[in-house]
């Protein structure tokens, strides 16, 4: 077993979106010491939006969801090592064990190593993982394997009716596939948004075509006889759908072990403080795997958002390289289904009060949710401009009548804070 040692080794665990930005953003911050991601998938850092939408419906190649080309890492003298996973942080030596048995001393470490669909628990999940036609979404590698299904006449089962389930369906309801998404709750996107855009966008999806069923639970599933594929989802009150491919989008667990077993601080995700540092001063944080306080929320958040895991993976590289600033940013979001483009910004639980600008009729509307008078959120449906002030609204924290947030006839840009000058970077 060899281990390899270096001047001043910096490591990044996680070749997502949070582990590309941090090693570019640390050699703009100025550092040149060796730096390496570890990734354990087999591709450079990607965006995974696109696997839901334009991926899955076979809109672009691989190498196109790649943040940055192999040639950008060269060039910043980044190593990538793709397919290696970290087992285990050795923080009393300071050093970091492979899967492959390899051990690497670092100097500094930056994790950011996300996080995994959350698995199905009925007893036949644990079979149906081994079928061909079952599959959780969150890599490249799970979408080839799902759209390679996606023929015209197959059957689609979506359990879950969250972002990533009905981006499927709207994904898949183009390819001609008939589409069946089970949301066990009353309403989709119950746990994100207000009831009335979960009808907005229950509509927009049954008249889509989708077979869209709430409050039904999934309890069983049949497999053929081989029993390498499902070929029937059963549900609660008795109901049984056929199908040929399964999808399950049921959330996300954030990866926390290798932190947790290395004795930092967990709690939903790796704790960090505003600086992305962890219990290790030693050790940065960043993206869907952490636990971060929000000034905004005024409570400490875990976000699975691309926003978040690049202006986390910023401070998390200005902490490396000693220049530390506070992250301090107000969520916001996007889903695109279908011609609807909806941004989110703020956090809507525990809203008192919803107004709507504009009518989900026409596809264009904003909603606002407000807690005792203040604006805490915005959800924009095809309103690209006034999302851009309604982030400004919101991150304002301030009182706004709704009344004037309802009148289309007053420009929301007359109600927006004046936009801060960026301070001078030292
Ligand atoms: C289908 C889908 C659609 C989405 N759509 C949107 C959207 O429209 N808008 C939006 O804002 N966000 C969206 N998201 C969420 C967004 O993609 C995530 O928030 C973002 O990818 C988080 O980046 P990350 O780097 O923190 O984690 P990840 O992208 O999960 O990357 C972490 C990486 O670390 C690797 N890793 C974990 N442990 C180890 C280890 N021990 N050793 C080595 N490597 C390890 C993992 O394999 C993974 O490759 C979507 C996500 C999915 C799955």
């Amino acid at each position: 077993m060899s281990t390899e040692t270096h001047t001043d080794p910096i490591y990044v665990v996680g070749g997502g979106h949070a582990g590309g930005e941090i090693a570019f953003a640390l050699r703009q911050q100025g550092y040149t010491g060796p730096l390496t991601i570890i990734a354990e998938e087999g591709h450079l850092p990607y965006q995974r939006p696109p696997l839901s939408k334009a991926y899955l419906k076979g809109e672009c190649e691989a190498s196109s969801l790649y943040l940055r080309q192999q040639a950008a890492y060269e060039k910043a003298n980044i190593d990538v090592l793709l397919s290696r996973r970290v087992e285990r942080i050795d923080r009393a030596a300071k050093q970091l064990v492979l899967d492959d048995g390899r051990e690497l001393k670092y100097s500094k470490l930056a994790l950011a190593t996300g996080g995994r669909a959350r698995r199905m628990t009925i007893e036949a999940a644990a079979r149906a993982e081994r079928a061909n036609n079952f599959h959780y979404l969150r890599s490249i590698d799970d979408v080839i394997a799902i759209r390679s299904r996606f023929e015209s006449g197959k059957r689609l089962v979506v359990i879950g009716g969250g972002y990533v389930g009905l981006e499927v369906a709207a994904s898949a309801i183009t390819r001609d596939v008939n589409v069946t998404v089970l949301e066990a709750l009353p309403r989709v996107l119950a746990r994100v948004t207000a009831p009335q855009m979960s009808e907005f966008y229950e509509r927009v999806h049954r008249n889509a075509g989708v077979d869209l069923r709430t409050n039904i639970e999934v309890t069983g599933l049949d497999f053929n006889e081989a029993g390498d594929a499902v070929t029937a989802v059963h549900c609660t009150g008795g109901v049984v759908i056929p199908a040929d491919v399964v999808v399950v989008g049921i959330g996300l667990l954030p990866n926390t072990e290798v932190a947790q077993a290395a004795g930092l601080d967990v709690d939903n995700g790796i704790v960090v403080n505003e600086y992305a540092v962890t219990s290790d001063p030693d050790i940065v944080a960043a993206g869907d795997c952490t636990n971060h306080p929000s000034t905004f929320c005024g409570r400490r958040i875990r976000l699975e958002s691309v926003p978040n895991a690049v202006e986390q993976a910023r401070v998390a590289a200005a902490s490396l390289a000693g220049k530390p600033k506070a992250y301090d940013s107000v969520p916001w979001f996007w889903s695109d289904q279908y011609d609807l483009k909806l941004q989110m910004t703020g956090l809507s639980q525990g809203y008192d009060q919803f107004v709507l600008r504009g009518s989900p009729d026409n596809k264009s509307f904003a909603a606002f949710y407000l807690k005792a008078g203040k604006l805490i959120a915005c959800d924009a449906v095809n309103r690209a401009q006034e999302f851009m002030v309604a982030k400004r609204l919101v991150a304002a924290c301030q009182a706004f009548d709704p009344a004037v947030l309802a009148d289309e006839s007053v420009p929301l840009k007359t109600l927006a804070p004046p936009v801060q000058a960026a301070a001078p970077q030292s």
